[in-house]
């Protein structure tokens, strides 16, 4: 079966590891019909915008894309292309594995846990009034009208907000992927001991989830425990899901725990359509170098493949990677303690490719 799928290079390192994973892929022997959509900073001049909607149609039609990051321009009046495609395509939830593969730079050994967060909601909602506007002023005044507080007049304020729907729809989602992929344990995150209405309606939606899904182990942790405890011991945790702030930081949390951006993969994903990019951003100063990592994007590229039901690619792929690494001979500079001997982007894709022909052969 040939797998129609959409390729978004981004810009900054992007071009660079996504043309290393789009190798690999394909090395795997699976089929896939690329459409590549170009979107980011260094297209602007040409679309007059970051965004294209040829990109959100062409992903619409394949509903599925593999995505390099792309940059968000300061100061140019254009939003971040990654918030809108998130927006878009309603891609509520945010899924960032963390798995520790032996000889990447960590203390860590066998961690193997999923950060969901939720993508939509929260602080991030992005409903937010400046300080000093007759808006800010106005809720203000609600507030004090209402006898919910007093509210400083010179605050800027940003609003937390979580539905019912909202959470019950991240909280399924935690529950069938811990279904789909043969996990155990669900382990919700609020801070709803303080705050009642936004993190305790999370809290509550979780259990009575949780009801629905009897022979899946159900705990919850407050937000600051929680990151002492990831800290501390890491193994104790398996599928983590939490409002878009805390899962936010949760996530870049756990990537530092299995040695990093350059090996934290990641999907945005919704009912239909799922995008698949890495954790990390442009880097640009690294761009057109062949000095970024290409195995976040790689990694991200072994979830797609298990999300087109390829498991078996998708294994191949990630032990070619994990061999890889181990081995320790073809490794960019962010995981190599000595630079003289890191390779470039291209070199890693090389070696993953030699990998899956000898495991083939083997
Ligand atoms: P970044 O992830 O680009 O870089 C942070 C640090 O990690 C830098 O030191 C960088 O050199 C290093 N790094 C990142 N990826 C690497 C790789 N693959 N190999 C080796 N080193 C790597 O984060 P930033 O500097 O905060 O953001 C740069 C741009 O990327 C910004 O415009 C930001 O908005 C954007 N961004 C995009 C996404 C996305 O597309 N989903 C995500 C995060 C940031």
């Amino acid at each position: 079966m040939v797998h129609n799928v959409t390729l978004i290079p981004g810009d900054g390192i992007g071009p660079e590891v996504a043309e290393a994973t789009r190798r690999v892929l394909e090395a795997t022997g699976v089929a896939f019909q690329w459409d590549v959509a170009e979107a980011g900073a260094d297209i602007i001049a040409k679309y007059g915008t970051p965004l294209p909607d040829s990109v959100l149609d062409s992903v619409r039609q394949n509903k599925v894309a593999l995505k390099g990051p792309i940059t968000t321009p300061v100061g140019s009046g254009f939003r971040s292309v990654n918030v809108a495609l998130r927006k878009e395509l309603d891609l509520y939830a945010c899924v960032r594995p963390c798995k520790t593969y032996p000889g990447v730079p960590s203390p860590y050994k066998n961690i193997d846990l999923v950060v969901i967060r939720e993508n939509t909601e929260d602080l991030y909602a992005g409903i937010e009034f400046e300080q000093g506007t007759p808006e800010a002023t106005k809720l203000i005044q609600l507030t004090a009208q209402a006898k919910r507080g007093t509210i400083r007049e010179d605050s800027g304020i940003s609003l937390k907000v979580i539905s019912e729907a909202g959470s019950r729809r991240i909280l399924r989602f935690a529950f069938e992927y811990v279904r789909a992929y043969g996990r155990k344990k669900v382990t919700a995150i609020s801070k709803a001991n303080i705050l009642k209405f936004s993190d305790g309606l999370f809290l509550r939606v979780a259990n009575e989830v949780a009801q629905e899904y009897l022979g899946i182990e159900f705990e919850d942790r407050l937000v600051d425990n929680m990151t002492m405890q990831l800290v501390k011991n890491p193994r104790q945790f398996d599928v983590i899901v939490a409002p878009n702030l805390y899962g936010d930081i949760l996530s870049d949390l756990c990537a530092g725990l299995v040695g990093g951006l350059g090996v934290a993969p990641g999907a945005n994903v919704g009912d239909e359509i799922a995008v698949f990019e890495p954790t990390h951003g442009s880097a640009p100063k690294y761009a057109g170098q062949n000095r970024a990592n290409p195995m976040a994007m790689m990694l991200s590229g072994v979830m797609m493949l298990r999300y087109l039901g390829e498991k078996n690619g998708a294994d191949r792929l990630e032990k070619a990677i994990a061999d890889v690494i181990a081995e320790g001979r073809s490794l960019t500079h962010d995981m190599t303690t000595d630079s003289a001997s890191a390779v470039g982007t291209i070199q890693v894709a090389d070696a993953v490719i030699e990998k899956l022909a000898k495991g083939q052969r083997g």
